[in-house]
């Protein structure tokens, strides 16, 4: 069985070019356009499983013709703001939404991503449209037709930010960002799993750091120790995404150190079938 990938989004948290921001890569990526332009993180799996609900949805909706009343489940990673927007929610019930089949939405996430549902999220939505369920790292779970293993990022002092392996069929994806350098308890159940795609975190592009956020270093080095340990071979994908103009490469320069070491450079719109 197949997995079919939309990118919908591939930037950090403020968007490149971000929303405020006058910098020249800022400058660069207006002047270029095409694949310059990124908005929030998240990626749609055969049109019913979504990560993450960013603050540029309803942008993702119009862009890519969504019909988002299919997606029954939706994982969220963690709650920073570019990855959860949960005052959306609040149009997904009567009179903001007609769902014709009107079955429930389910939220996945942490503790913290739990909370912010219970404040933000009215009461009437809770009650016909949607529903919350908490996730713990390592404990897996059955979502719709997915197999998923939530794993604990190193990404954040205050929750537990998580990365997912997602299984549907003979196919392992693993949702790998916003992330550090993987946690060793991570890397333990990893090694139980052949991926066929390693979606990584590249926010800090050309710089060196992995504490909270990957470059193009610590991507490399993910992607060689996953070789070492089995948990990929020659035929994984790997793709880099969540890319920030503090990071300093527009997407030809990131293009140009990323594919000769064998990955990808997402980028709005991009599509992955395995
Ligand atoms: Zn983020
Ligand atoms: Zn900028
Ligand atoms: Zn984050």
């Amino acid at each position: 069985m197949a997995m079919k990938l939309l990118f919908l989004g591939t930037a950090a948290a403020e968007g490149w070019p971000a929303v405020f921001c006058q910098c020249e890569n800022c400058k660069k990526a207006r002047k270029k356009g095409g694949k310059n332009i990124r908005t929030r993180s998240s990626v749609i799996i055969d049109s019913d499983l979504k990560i993450d609900l960013p603050p540029d949805t309803y942008h993702h909706v119009i862009k890519y013709n969504l019909d988002l009343a299919k997606v029954e489940n939706i994982l969220v990673t963690h709650s920073h703001q570019d990855h959860f927007y949960p005052e959306e929610l609040n149009m997904r019930a009567e009179p903001f939404a007609k769902i014709l089949n009107q079955k429930f939405l389910t939220i996945y996430g942490n503790e913290k991503v739990f909370m912010k549902i219970q404040n933000s999220v009215e009461r009437r939505v809770l009650e016909n449209s949607v529903k919350a369920k908490v996730l713990r790292p390592y404990e897996e779970t059955n979502v719709g037709s997915y197999h998923v293993v939530p794993l604990l990022a190193d990404h954040a002092e205050d929750e537990q930010c998580l990365i997912y392996i997602i299984s549907k069929g003979n196919k392992t994806i693993l949702y790998g960002h916003d992330s550090g350098w993987f946690p060793e308890e991570s890397w333990k159940v990893l090694k139980n799993f052949k991926l066929d795609l390693a979606i990584l975190d590249c926010t800090n592009g050309a710089l060196p750091q992995i504490k909270y956020h990957m470059g193009i270093e610590g991507d490399i080095k993910t992607k060689n120790k996953m070789l070492e340990n089995g948990i990929a071979s020659k035929d994984t994908l790997f793709v880099a995404t969540h890319f920030s103009h503090n990071g300093g490469l527009l997407h030809e320069e990131l293009k140009e150190k990323l594919e000769p070491n064998g990955i990808s450079v997402a980028y709005d719109g991009m599509t992955l079938e395995l």
